[in-house]
């Protein structure tokens, strides 16, 4: 089953949020004993999957005091795997025996997925089966929070007789979309947006060689916690859109069609187009109430202060942009006609300005 993250994870991202998992896996050596479902929650691109992934190469490490090994254990509690043993070396290569791992289904790539009751259908089949090699099935559930309820019916009577021996872990960024009856049965561990220097930190990791500096600092901080959100302000394309939206400030005429077009060329571009404009505009607020806020577009503060100088840009005037901005934005993934609703969004900007 397809599997987003894979190991080793970011060292930066465990040390992050070290003081969520290490006292739960330390809390399951003591008890013994693991909670039958377990609810990771935070905001998207946190890292849930990945401290999930963590959690259970830990729990199935031989050197765990769940091991079927007789040896293992010996009175340890809530170490880090081993990396060393056969269960560490099968999850380094991603080749995990006991582990059903399920992601939104989507037809569309565009668009954010589902899961849907076929899915789970499978898995009814194998509940009455216990684990092959490690001491448990798990069954992990990403963005649980995107299950048709059909799919979260199904899973809340697997949930409310856990098959013996057998784990679910579900993510969730937001857990109000989860069934009240599901949620009641979950143990909730719930991660903290990281910060700034982690997320800068973690860019710098995964980029290598091609890592930018200047970039990485605008998008730590436009990631606003968030990890997936610091890549994509990182992107190649969302630099150049950022560039014709800065050009659309300072010459509207010339740069109109290529802002309508940059950010209606796909949903993707569209909802960069809002996270951009959004970041912009709130930099500005920002300047206004206080002087001495940190930049997320630091590189083009000057620029930025100046352009809304000469515009006399007043409080009022960019609180109305932001909510357009805003009421806009929820159409992002509807619309039809997304070059109208660049225009939408953008036309009350240039008014404003013009
Ligand atoms: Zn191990």
């Amino acid at each position: 089953m397809s599997k987003s993250p894979k190991l080793p994870i970011s060292q930066v991202l465990l040390e992050a949020h070290q003081s969520r998992i290490e006292p739960l896996i330390d809390r399951f050596a003591r008890e013994q004993k693991i909670h039958s479902t377990l609810l990771f929650t935070g905001i998207d691109g946190v890292g849930k999957k990945s401290m999930v992934l963590h959690l259970l190469h830990a729990l199935f490490c031989d050197e765990s005091v769940f091991a079927n090994n007789e040896e293992s254990g010996n009175g340890k509690t809530g170490q880090a795997p081993c990396g060393k043993c056969k269960s560490c070396k099968r999850a380094a290569m991603d080749q995990w025996l006991d582990l059903y791992w399920f992601e939104p289904e989507s037809n569309d790539e565009e668009r954010l997925g589902t899961h849907k009751i076929e899915a789970f259908r499978e898995l009814k089949t194998k509940l009455g089966m216990g684990a092959t090699e490690e001491p448990f099935k798990v069954v992990v559930i990403a963005d649980a929070d995107r299950m048709t309820i059909p799919a979260a019916n199904s899973i809340l009577k697997m949930l409310e007789e856990p098959p013996r021996n057998w784990i679910f872990i579900l993510t969730a960024a937001d857990s109000s979309r989860l069934l009240p009856t599901i949620l009641s049965r979950c143990l909730e561990i719930r991660m903290q947006p990281l910060a700034e220097k982690q997320i800068y930190e973690i860019l710098k990791e995964s980029k290598g060689l091609e890592f930018q500096a200047k970039r990485a600092e605008v998008a730590a901080r436009a990631g606003m916690g968030s990890i997936r959100r610091a890549q994509l302000f990182q992107d190649e394309e969302t630099w150049k859109l950022r560039e014709q939206l800065l050009g659309l400030l300072s010459n509207p005429a010339q740069e109109w069609m290529k802002v309508v077009e940059g950010m209606s060329a796909s949903q993707r571009s569209m909802i960069l187009g809002f996270d951009l404009l959004e970041s912009i505009f709130h930099d500005l607020m920002m300047n206004n109430v206080s002087g001495s806020h940190p930049w997320i577009h630091q590189d083009q503060k000057e620029f930025l202060k100046q352009w809304s100088e000469a515009k006399r840009l007043q409080p009022a005037q960019i609180e109305s942009i932001l909510s357009r901005i805003a009421e806009n934005r929820r159409f992002a993934t509807l619309t039809l006609n997304s070059k109208l609703l660049a225009q939408q969004t953008l036309i009350p900007l240039l008014e404003s300005i013009l």
